[in-house]
């Protein structure tokens, strides 16, 4: 049978439209493919077979979604114990905007759990592993979706994004991550982390794709009160306009922040290698400063874990999934006191419980002032720096990661270094702005390499097409493996 599985999603839609390609053969390459090479990797915690062979769908674009993310009739876990079983009652507004287009839901991807992390390996159903060395992480804490799209599994995957968790497993998989601004895509039926940074956005395996899918979710929904009323985008028209002579006015500003110490050389050369390379086809480069960026993961750690112990508070037993019931673990409570524990205790992972204390802490009334209220006090230091750059410059460049993929178990007890992996994704978050990853080469261990683009609020467009030009005319050699196809 014919590899249908590597068609890009353009290439399915032309198809589609031409009556080339049936729905069959689409669905029965990709499940192969999935049932043949998932058993490795584990990108997938439910897959929807049957269910898209019955539906009438004429249309047929498949598309993996995080599993925090609410298809009405599935399972949505979050990669918890504590929502094993849960089933949701209705669709998030991205599913019904895509499904409207004739987008099926192949299956939902594994992550962390409740996206907190950078590396999968905090999901209660089993880690997630890089197609590139299967003995490292894909990265976190979309990384069912990276791999997802990375193996060929399906040409497209929705993640979120709180803190860098759709940007830094596509750069560490080396496919295209997309982040858009807070306030582009409804957060209505995304399971709440940290509400303030959270965002839904997408991976694929290469500009265009992501632009169609983000088409499709860029849109007002009055459903979420922090959704911007702004006319939908038609990205993908944008990209094919060729205008090279815009491309070219632009001015590249080259935060020196995020060139520090402690940044892998393969990654700081490689980004420099694509800046000079910018730089020759004729695009201004300027270094500029973002002066508070050392604070950033600070005040995330602050910020996203306040979030999280109130947006958590919901899972006891009552309202949704997990109950554990009939046990004592204090004999001086109540019975309904007894449920609540126990639940927490044994439905949430270690992770989330440090975060919930974390968050916890700097709420409590002693310590608000000085945690919380700092914390959102030198957010809005971080978010003018990005105002004040963005006056002098276009857009701006910084690697992804200070890393590539490392090895599975390295960081999982160390939280702190696990914390360093989203220094260079978290900014933008804090900051409400849109963000993605490109690939742009491999290290000496042939690990995949991510070059960001930041961009001020509500300019996708500029930021995709500079990424498409990149795609386009940085050219490198893609390493291939039987997880990572070649370029057929
Ligand atoms: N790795 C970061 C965290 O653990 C970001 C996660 C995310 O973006 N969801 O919080």
């Amino acid at each position: 049978m014919k590899n249908f599985y590597t068609l890009t999603l353009n290439e399915i839609k032309q198809l589609v439209q031409k009556k080339e390609l049936s729905k069959k053969e689409l669905l029965e390459s990709l499940f192969q493919r999935i049932d043949k090479i998932d058993k490795d990797l584990n990108a997938f915690i439910s897959l929807f077979k049957e269910e898209i062979e019955i539906s009438d769908s004429k249309n047929f674009l498949p598309i993996a979604v995080k599993d925090n993310i609410c298809i009405k009739g599935k399972k949505t876990t979050c990669g918890s114990k504590i929502l094993e079983d849960y089933v949701s009652p209705y669709n998030a507004s991205v599913i019904e905007y895509l499904k409207n287009e004739g987008f099926v839901f192949v299956g939902k991807t594994n992550m962390d759990e409740f996206a907190m992390g950078s590396s999968t390996e905090t999901s209660y159903f089993g880690y997630t592993k890089n197609p590139y060395d299967l003995t490292r992480i894909p990265g976190g804490s979309s990384g069912g979706s990276a791999v997802a799209v990375a193996s060929y599994e399906v040409p497209v995957a929705l993640g979120s994004d709180t803190g860098g968790s759709i940007r830094q497993p596509a750069a560490l998989c080396g496919v295209v991550g997309v982040k858009p601004t807070y306030g582009r895509v409804s957060r209505y039926g995304l399971v709440a982390f940290a509400s303030s940074l959270d965002q839904i956005g997408v991976f694929a395996r290469n500009v265009l794709d992501a632009a169609i899918v983000l088409e499709n979710i860029c849109r007002y929904d009055e459903k979420d009160s922090t959704s911007i009323n702004l006319a939908q985008e038609k990205f993908t028209e944008e990209l094919c306009k060729t205008d090279e002579d815009f491309i070219k006015s632009l001015t590249i500003g080259v935060p020196k922040e995020y060139f520090i110490e402690g940044i892998q050389k393969e990654i700081k050369d490689k980004i420099y290698e694509v800046i000079n390379f910018l730089s020759n086809q004729g695009l201004k480069i300027e270094e500029v400063s973002l002066p508070n960026t050392e604070y950033a993961v600070a005040v995330y750690y602050i910020i996203a874990p306040s979030e999280a112990s109130s947006n958590l508070a919901r899972y006891d037993g009552v309202k949704y999934g997990y109950k554990s019931e009939d046990k004592i673990v204090s004999y001086s409570q109540s019975k309904m006191i007894n449920m609540y524990l126990l639940t927490r205790k044994e439905g949430f992972g270690s992770e989330v419980k440090r975060r919930i204390m974390l968050g916890t802490y700097s709420l409590s009334s002693g310590y608000y002032d000085a945690y919380y209220l700092k914390a959102q006090k030198v957010r809005k230091l971080i978010f003018d720096d990005f105002i004040n750059v963005f006056n002098k410059v276009d857009l701006l460049i910084t690697p992804t990661s200070p890393t590539t993929a490392f090895k599975i178990g390295e960081k999982i007890n160390d939280p702190l270094k696990m914390y360093l992996s989203d220094i260079f994704t978290i900014p933008c978050n804090l900051a409400g702005l849109p963000g993605m990853s490109i690939p742009c080469g491999y290290d000496s261990n042939n690990l995949p390499i991510g070059l960001q683009i930041l961009a001020p609020h509500f300019k996708e467009t500029k930021m995709l097409k500079l990424a498409y030009f990149i795609e386009k005319n940085f050219r490198f050699k893609k390493i291939t493996n039987e997880y990572v196809v070649g370029e057929q």
